[in-house]
């Protein structure tokens, strides 16, 4: 696992990046991108010679123009090719013909580039998100997920932008600009010193102003990133917000944001204007200064008309590919910022390997005996405090465990350890006698099911939420794991039935309803190891009869962890464990505990039963 600062923060990204990195070193690291490219490299090739082929021919389209001008003056200039010389109409062929074959490449090739880049894109997304997937839990303790999701997604669209746009742009402006310039150098090596004298000045302008505009597009990835975790937080909370009329709050929170992103953009635009202005300056200014000098040869009767308007074509040729360098070179600095999240994002070390293929076989069954001794655990994110302080316990095969304890005592965590979402940081966790930490984490998950307090169903049908569970099971098997839960009956009061969408989080659904769709996915699943983090809610009697029934065939013959909020629910349970401050403070069963004078139990145990008789 790495640290904290393998996602920037947004306070951290302009110094972590840009000047202080060695710019080789990013661009070796930049390049890993690219070879995502790799596996298409067959068409990418081909799109190339295509590119190749149509921005040849594109630079033969100055040079048939300045023969047909000349033809027109009776002055005839052979081609190049053997000497031929053509009359006025056969170049006017020639010269629409040149066109249709370039309009001809020209669609291969951006079809080959575009068809490249968007797989390969495909290919990045999926592992990235592959990879965000398998990361451990301590990777997503560090960061704010709306924010990484959000950021991810502007990184990726301007790699897809270099993929499929700046790549071939710099293809064929380099094949514009080393073509234009030969020809030129090759006919009048005067015109084309004058001109090319011109180059080093735009260069340079394209590339400092460029570096600036690197700086400052990053900037504005951060700043848009802020504002799209803003938009996702409030959407995922939106019920929140509104209960607390937060809408105005949440608005000016993603305005602040917005305000901030414009004043970068706003720089960034106005940088990129003067490079533009400058630009479209120097590429009249050199047209002019070739006319010029190109006129008074005309004077001198040692250039034609026609030499002349191929010389100014080829002129704005080069002068645009010099432009628009200037703007492959922005999208590059560009690309090198949006790189470095994902880069660090693909060297993050998983702790599932997503990416590879699920292992074969049915996952081993384990009996369901689990022990922890004296385990002491940490959350990275806050190593100085212990959420767990030794904590020894042991439940057999087949046992019903109850954890009980207030708020904040460490029962999450320990569920959290048993699910090895984290590891402990001393002591041991043995499952089936066997060190947690020896058995793959497939098969610890596999053998585990959890019936959580908050039911998270996804935006799908309800057969499909059921068989999150076992992704393979049939449709029988769906519906006699609705029938043990108890959901059978309401689903089919649906008029779709098992096919109801349930919405972007199941909020079709009562709370009852979704927590017996999370018994039959438990159910499904038929783990031998249960952990069950009871709902604090008040239910009405009927649904609560209704789960608890559907809860004790679930609970049947597999281990399980009851985190326990109403202590009347878990009186034939094995044994109680009481946890306080991290640590077990009691153990043993409801009636032992009740018993136990000056006991914690026996207060809560008071404090709940007097509060149900009142
Ligand atoms: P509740 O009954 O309210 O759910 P709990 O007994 O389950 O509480 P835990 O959620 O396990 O308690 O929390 C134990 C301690 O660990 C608390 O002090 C909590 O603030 C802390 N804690 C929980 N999750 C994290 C985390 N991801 N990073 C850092 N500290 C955490």
């Amino acid at each position: 696992m790495s640290s904290d600062s393998s996602i920037p923060t947004p306070s951290s990204t302009n110094t972590a990046t840009g000047a202080s990195r060695p710019r080789a070193e990013s661009l070796r690291q930049a390049a890993r991108i690219f070879r995502y490219l790799r596996p298409y490299r067959v068409r990418f090739a081909s799109a190339w010679v295509a590119l190749l082929i149509a921005s040849s021919l594109g630079l033969a389209f100055p040079y048939l123009t300045g023969s047909l001008l000349d033809a027109s003056t009776g002055r005839s200039v052979p081609l190049p090719f053997g000497g031929i010389t053509l009359s006025l109409n056969q170049i006017a062929l020639l010269l629409v013909g040149t066109l249709g074959v370039q309009a001809f490449f020209s669609f291969f090739s951006s079809y080959g580039f575009n068809r490249c880049g968007e797989s390969a894109l495909a290919d990045l997304r999926r592992e990235t998100f592959g990879r965000i997937l398998g990361l451990p839990m301590s990777f997503f303790a560090h960061r704010r997920v709306g924010e990484l999701s959000s950021r991810l997604s502007a990184d990726l669209t301007v790699i897809q932008e270099t993929f499929t746009f700046t790549i071939p742009q710099f293809l064929r402006q380099a094949v514009l600009l080393t073509g234009g310039i030969g020809l030129i150098v090759a006919t009048s090596w005067r015109l084309g010193g004058v001109m090319i004298s011109t180059f080093p000045v735009l260069l340079l302008a394209a590339i400092l102003m460029g570096r600036r505009i690197r700086g400052l597009s990053r900037s504005a990835q951060d700043h848009l990133g802020e504002g799209g975790t803003v938009v996702e937080e409030s959407l995922h909370g939106i019920v929140n917000v509104k209960a607390f009329g937060n809408e105005r709050f949440e608005l000016s929170r993603y305005a602040s944001h917005l305000s901030d992103y414009l004043g970068v953009v706003l720089r960034t635009a106005r940088l990129r204007a003067s490079l533009v202005s400058f630009i479209i300056f120097g590429v009249f200014g050199s047209i002019v200064l070739v006319f010029w000098y190109g006129a008074r040869l005309m004077q001198a009767g040692q250039l034609s008309f026609g030499e002349l308007t191929r010389f100014i074509l080829y002129t704005t040729f080069v002068g645009g590919s010099v432009a628009s360098f200037a703007e492959v070179f922005s999208q590059v600095q560009k690309t090198l910022g949006a790189t470095e999240r994902v880069r660090e994002l693909l060297d993050e070390t998983p702790e599932v390997p997503v990416l590879q293929p699920a292992p074969p076989g049915p996952v081993p069954r384990f009996r369901g005996d689990v022990e922890f001794a004296d385990v002491v655990f940490r959350y990275p994110a806050r190593p100085d405090v212990a959420a767990l302080r030794g904590i020894t316990l042991h439940a057999r095969a087949g046992e019903r465990i109850a954890l009980v304890g207030p708020s904040g005592a460490g029962k999450s965590t320990l569920v959290s350890l048993l699910l090895r979402l984290y590891e402990p940081t001393s002591g041991n966790l043995r499952l089936d006698g066997r060190p947690a930490d020896t058995i793959p984490l497939h098969e610890v998950r596999g053998n585990m099911a959890i019936v959580p307090q908050e039911v998270l169903l996804f935006g799908g049908t309800v057969e499909e939420n059921i068989r999150y569970g076992k992704p393979d099971a049939t449709r029988e098997e769906v519906i006699a794991a609705a029938r043990l839960a108890a959901c059978h009956e309401f689903i089919e009061r649906f008029p779709e039935g098992y096919q109801t969408r349930v919405g972007d989080r199941g909020v079709k659904l009562s709370g009852g309803q979704r927590q017996r769709i999370a018994i039959a996915r438990a159910l499904l699943k038929n783990p031998s190891i249960l952990i069950l983090d009871e709902a604090t809610s008040s239910l009405d009697s009927e649904s609560e009869h209704l789960i608890q029934q559907a809860l004790s065939v679930l609970l049947a013959g597999r281990t399980a962890f009851v985190i326990a909020h109403r202590l009347s629910t878990i009186r034939q349970v094995d044994r109680i464990y009481v946890i306080e401050d991290g640590a077990v403070t009691e153990s043993g069963t409801h009636d032992e505990l009740l018993a136990r004078d000056g006991g914690t139990y026996r207060r809560l145990a008071a404090l709940q039963f007097d509060a149900a008789a009142v």
